[in-house]
């Protein structure tokens, strides 16, 4: 790791934060009673924390667009994941469209990773709400499980780093001694 200031930590929610559709969980999560946080990124999210940065999670959720999922179930799973995680987010921000959905409205949008409008809308809402927090992109670490989350990463302009190698340093410690 380079030594320049990264006060922005934006995660991915499903298969980084939770488990999610490759994890044990093996489908997609519905709603709070699926909610399955990961030890270790709750570990990696305390550190952030203690290190005075801002965690922001970014999801795209295009289920509620299809009519798979309720999203108050999608915002309910969320919470629950935030609750799980510590109250550790300082946002949650997901996407609600999808391509295949029915109406325009529904279908395009700028939000659903790849791009990178979850991020840049999380980034001006934080700078809205905390005075002088104005993070540009070189302040960012962007972790997710999909290719779309480094693309999404690539296209906002921060960092990446995969979700199972973030995780896989939380309980290693600086010193690389036993695992706990
Ligand atoms: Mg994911
Ligand atoms: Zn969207």
């Amino acid at each position: 790791m380079t030594d320049k200031p990264t006060p922005v930590l934006y995660l991915d929610i499903d298969g980084t934060v939770r488990q999610g559709k490759d994890d044990a969980l093996g489908r997609f999560v519905n709603g709070p009673e699926d909610v399955v946080v990961f030890p270790e990124a709750v570990e990696m999210m305390r550190r952030w924390k203690a290190g005075g940065g801002r965690i922001i999670g970014v999801s795209n959720q295009g289920g509620i667009a299809l009519g798979i999922v309720d999203e108050r179930q999608v915002a309910a799973a969320m919470m629950e994941t935030h609750r799980q995680a510590g109250q550790l987010f300082d946002k949650m921000a997901y996407c609600r469209h999808h391509p295949n959905a029915e109406h325009p409205e529904m279908a395009r949008c700028w939000c659903r990773k790849p791009k990178a409008g979850l991020l840049i809308e999380s980034a001006l809402d934080l700078a809205a709400r905390r005075p002088g927090e104005i993070y540009p992109p070189y302040m960012g670490l962007m972790v997710g499980d999909r290719p779309e989350d480094a693309a999404c990463a690539e296209a906002a302009g921060v960092d990446f780093e995969d979700a199972v190698a973030w995780r896989s340093r939380a309980f290693r410690s600086e010193a690389g001694g036993d695992p706990q």
